[in-house]
């Protein structure tokens, strides 16, 4: 199908919709690699240059085509959003790159998002890898925070007090008359960063800010859009908690005092396609946030982990102008063998094609927390959703069979459980019971068995 009528039927279906309806877009992770087509230095494996990909590889960091060709995806299909959410990792998975590269990428990337949505605000954030040394973003004045606020100015028009920024790189500003932005810095909990630790109370002070903030907005009537680059929480298939746990208890705290404000919360950093909730004690959601898919299609691989692969990826939102609700998003996505081969055969440009729209692909009524809980409660029974979310987690890109049901059970008590106990004890329960299932189904009389399942 050419490029301009898919737009064009995506046009049509997100033109049905009432005068009071907004959109807005969620860019994330780009982490672009200038040695892309040189040393590869992001790959992680060296890739003959006659078989590497010319808009990218699973297994590197993106060229620059690539992030230029998300940022004018997006152009092309919703030029003219109320706002965009950009919330960082610009440079690439190297250790290599100096405080000027740092630098040239974030302005190439701010200047390309820019000239693509001119004058359209900005709600932004810095990742964890928008440090040199990697990670480490200090809890306190810092001249990098001053040379991103130069950098971001324009953008940063909309803050209400810019000394926030300068003092840890988070800040609020109006979206429009009753609906707020609260950008957090939440690489100051990232358990990488050596600059802190979980004993201090208080990193640049910002959760005392937040708490301050949110009192505030809701004395005013206001509603929240929470932005942050590193999630709370551990990442779905159980490898990573990326917070100290104390900052992971003392934001969910504060997430949770203020559920009844937050909009959505938008957060990147994990690459793969995913979301959380926040429950109280009788199950019933009280808050959710959203963990969009990264531009880079970069696989992690270590000693322990052998990452799935993903593509590249941008999300759409689509909201209540009047009160902030979330309707629904619309989640688009670069088919990157695809894009190579038509390259290779000169097809043309590649098509970024809308991979679902949440609401008819998981046959819910809107995004809200209260929709995205009883999904996440179908996930642990039935088998088509589940597969269909773990589809859209791998962004289309990996098979989805090798996830067993320890792997399912990790990936719905992560979703359920952002405080990182809740999810261990949710954990242990599923694949106990599993055992005990197995157990009752071969008649197996093991004393050990009969004990576990007795205590769950
Ligand atoms: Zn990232
Ligand atoms: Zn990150």
């Amino acid at each position: 199908m050419e490029l301009t009528l898919i737009f064009l039927l995506v046009g049509v279906w997100m033109g049905n919709v009432s005068g009071d309806t907004g959109y807005f877009w969620h860019v994330a992770d780009h982490h672009y690699d200038p040695s892309y087509s040189s040393k590869q230095e992001s790959c992680f494996q060296k890739q003959d240059p006659d078989v590497l990909g010319y808009y990218g590889d699973y297994l590197c960091d993106p060229p620059w085509v690539l992030v230029n060709n998300s940022i004018y995806a997006m152009q092309k299909t919703k030029p003219d959003p109320d706002f965009i959410i950009w919330t960082g990792d610009s440079t690439p998975h190297t250790p290599h790159h100096t405080l000027e590269d740092l630098k040239e990428i974030v302005a190439n990337i701010t200047n390309l998002i820019e000239d693509a949505f001119p004058g359209v605000p900005k709600f932004v954030t810095l990742g964890n890898h928008d440090f040199v040394p990697v990670h480490l973003s200090p809890p306190h004045n810092d001249s990098f925070y001053n040379w991103v606020a130069e950098l971001w100015a324009p953008w940063l028009a909309r803050a209400e007090n810019i000394s926030t920024f300068h003092k840890g790189a988070y800040y609020t500003g109006t979206v429009t008359p009753g609906i707020r932005a609260v950008v957090l810095n939440t690489n100051l909990y990232n358990s990488k960063n050596n600059l802190v630790d979980g004993t201090m109370p208080d990193p640049a002070d910002q959760l005392a800010w937040f708490d301050n903030i949110m009192t505030k907005a809701a004395l005013d009537n206001e509603v929240v859009h929470v932005v942050g680059h590193v999630p709370p929480g551990c990442i779905e298939d159980g490898t990573a908690k990326w917070f100290y746990p104390e900052f992971n208890k003392k934001l969910n705290d504060a997430i949770m005092k203020h559920h009844a404000i937050i909009v959505g919360a938008y957060f990147g950093h994990q690459h793969y396609d995913s979301f959380k909730v926040y429950m109280d004690e009788n199950g019933e959601p009280l808050s959710s946030f959203f963990l969009t898919p990264s531009v880079t299609p970069w696989t992690y691989f270590s000693a322990t982990v052998n990452g799935s692969a993903h593509n590249p990826a941008v999300r759409l939102f689509q909201y209540n102008k009047e009160n902030g609700k979330l309707n629904d998003f619309f989640q688009y996505y670069l088919n990157l063998p695809e894009a190579n081969k038509m390259r290779r055969l000169g097809l043309g440009e590649p098509q970024w094609e809308l991979e679902y729209k949440a609401t008819e692909y998981f046959n819910i009524p809107d995004v809200t927390a209260t929709s995205l809980g009883a999904l996440s409660n179908k996930l642990k029974i039935e088998d088509d959703v589940f597969n269909k979310y773990l589809t859209a987690y791998y962004v289309n890109a990996s098979a989805i069979d090798n996830c067993d049901s320890a792997c399912r059970s990790s990936h719905v008590c992560a979703i359920q459980n952002p405080d990182f106990d809740m999810y261990e004890q949710c954990y242990k329960k599923a694949v106990t019971s599993d055992a005990c299932a197995v157990a009752s189904v071969w008649k197996i009389s093991l004393l050990g068995i009969l004990i576990l399942c007795s205590l769950i």
